[in-house]
């Protein structure tokens, strides 16, 4: 556990990365406070303290959003891609150059180990690199109609203006990857962060407009009552598209607000990754991957690994090396660099945990690490491995999002499937065998919109993100994500 000294320590880094951050909302490039004067606080998870009172968006600020948007919409649609490219290509290098900075700030509002939020600010950052160079590269098609009597030209044109809005857990990444694509497709955005982190995407859009951002681009929308503000920007028919990072519970209702105009869905949602270990798999690669992939973020992650299925003949060894690999993480303040493992978000993700931990074991599973909650400030929980989980415990059928991982063991390889497919979420999976051919065939077997095989990490600017079932609908990353903020028109044409 930390020190005094560290704890010290981290109160003056907070406060210094948190001062220069203009708590207001952003309107048409104006900041303002809320039409009402309300603010909400924002805590600091590692100690419990108030972080900094925000600017609490009310219905009317959320109008006013839409309005700033829709006003600057055809200007930046018609702005040239080198120009929208080169404020995207500024970003880059500003939040590259601003790094520390920012990834001090993820860990204040957010809780997560410094390395992780360095890691998410250089993730965040490629953001703007990939579709800066996307943005110049946004092809149509043409052919000719398989009747020979005229053509078919089909163009990519901007989708709108576009509600984005984000999760907590990685409250730069998720920002920049809704942030970027929409840009350089020529769209103008309301972003409505989470209220637990808003500090950082109000650092970002102020990093955004040195690098050139035109007012009303990105309109940032910070509030204490989400549903009312959400809700009024999809009531209004001049917003096309919703692009959504959240849970499975709240993008199911934003689906149901989006039909009313019939509004552009794209939605990241829960996970719940099964991390399937063959006997034949490389046991430390195995291990180097279940690091990554229930680690990162202090499990704190859709991508992280909930369910580890073991083959049974390497399970008690696997087990072993998970537990000593846990076990040797330090916990404490995510601004300590030397800290491995911060506080989760708040005091409700971690009474989530404890209980999901305190039904496993009820139901006949065995801790082999940690599950007791430290004393003291801040929402702390440990490292935490289980064995010999119920088929039927509620930490198998639920995200866990934080760091415990429970192991089951199988024997076969359809049991392995089975057992990865019993859920309603569909996001990620990780398989590590020595077989290539076995590899490839459970991944195409796994209903899942994204595999790790042999990798514990899968997230990639380039590369199309997104989950099938009940994780959502699209794709974010890669061309894909471009288009995702494109519609394409098709025009009928005779030369
Ligand atoms: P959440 O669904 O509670 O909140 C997400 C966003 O929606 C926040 O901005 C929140 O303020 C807003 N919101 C909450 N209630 C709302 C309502 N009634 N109407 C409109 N907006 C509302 O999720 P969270 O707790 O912030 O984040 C954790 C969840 O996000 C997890 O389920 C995680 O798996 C998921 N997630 C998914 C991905 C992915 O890419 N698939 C990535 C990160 C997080």
């Amino acid at each position: 556990m930390d020190t005094t000294e560290s704890r010290t320590r981290h109160r003056e880094v907070v406060a210094a990365v948190v001062a220069p951050v203009d708590p207001q909302l952003v309107i048409g490039g104006v900041r303002r406070p809320a039409s009402d004067g309300a603010t909400f606080d924002v805590l600091d998870p590692a100690t419990g303290g108030v972080l900094a009172a925000v600017a609490s968006g009310t219905v009317d600020d959320a109008r006013a959003c839409v309005d700033a948007a829709a006003a600057a919409g055809p200007g930046w649609a018609r702005t040239a891609p080198r120009k929208r490219s080169e404020v995207l290509q500024r970003t880059y290098q500003l939040m590259v150059a601003r790094a520390e900075e920012l990834a001090l700030l993820i860990t204040a509002e957010n809780g997560k180990a410094l390395a992780d939020a360095r890691g998410e600010v250089l993730y965040s950052a490629e953001f703007f690199r990939w579709y800066a160079e996307e943005a110049v590269r946004i092809r149509g098609d043409v052919q000719t109609a398989p009747g020979g009597a005229n053509n078919i030209l089909v163009l990519h044109q901007p989708v709108g203006v576009a509600l984005l809005v984000t999760p907590w857990n990685f409250p730069a990444a998720m920002a920049a990857r809704k942030i970027a694509p929409a840009l350089a497709a020529g769209c103008t955005t309301i972003l409505k962060p989470a209220a637990e982190t808003p500090l950082t995407a109000l650092a970002l859009v102020a990093l955004m407009e040195e690098a050139g951002l035109p007012a009303g681009v990105v309109n940032v929308l910070p509030s204490a009552q989400p549903g009312p503000v959400v809700s009024a920007v999809l009531a209004d028919p001049r917003v096309r598209k919703l692009s959504f990072t959240g849970s499975t519970t709240v993008g199911r209702t934003l689906l149901h607000q989006a039909n009313e105009h019939i509004v552009n869905c794209s939605l990241e949602l829960g996970g719940n990754a099964p991390f399937v270990v063959f006997a034949d798999a490389d046991l430390e690669a195995a291990i180097e991957g279940a690091m990554i992939a229930k680690m990162r973020n202090g499990g704190e992650a859709c991508t992280a690994a909930n369910r580890f299925f073991v083959e049974e003949g390497i399970a008690a060894s696997f087990s072993a090396r998970l537990v000593q690999a846990m076990g040797s993480l330090t916990m404490g303040p995510g601004s300590d660099p030397s800290v491995d493992v911060g506080p989760l978000v708040n005091q409700a993700a971690r009474s989530k945990v404890e209980s999901l931990v305190t039904g496993a074991v009820t139901g006949g599973a065995t801790l082999e690490l940690g599950g007791e909650t430290p004393a003291g400030e801040g929402f702390y929980y440990p490292p935490t491995v289980l064995t010999g989980v119920a088929a039927d415990a509620e930490i198998l059928h639920t995200e866990i999002f934080g760091p415990v991982a429970p192991v089951v063991t199988f024997t076969t390889e359809d049991e392995a499937v089975d057992l990865a497919n019993d859920t309603e979420y569909g996001l990620v999976a990780y398989v590590y065998t020595g077989d290539l051919a076995r590899g490839l065939r459970v991944s195409e077997r796994i209903e899942a919109g994204m595999v790790g095989l042999n990798r514990g990490l899968v997230s990639d600017p380039a590369a199309p993100f997104g989950g099938v079932k009940e994780s959502g609908l699209g794709r974010e990353g890669g061309v894909e994500g471009l288009l995702a903020f494109t519609e394409s028109k098709y025009i009928a044409l005779t030369w």
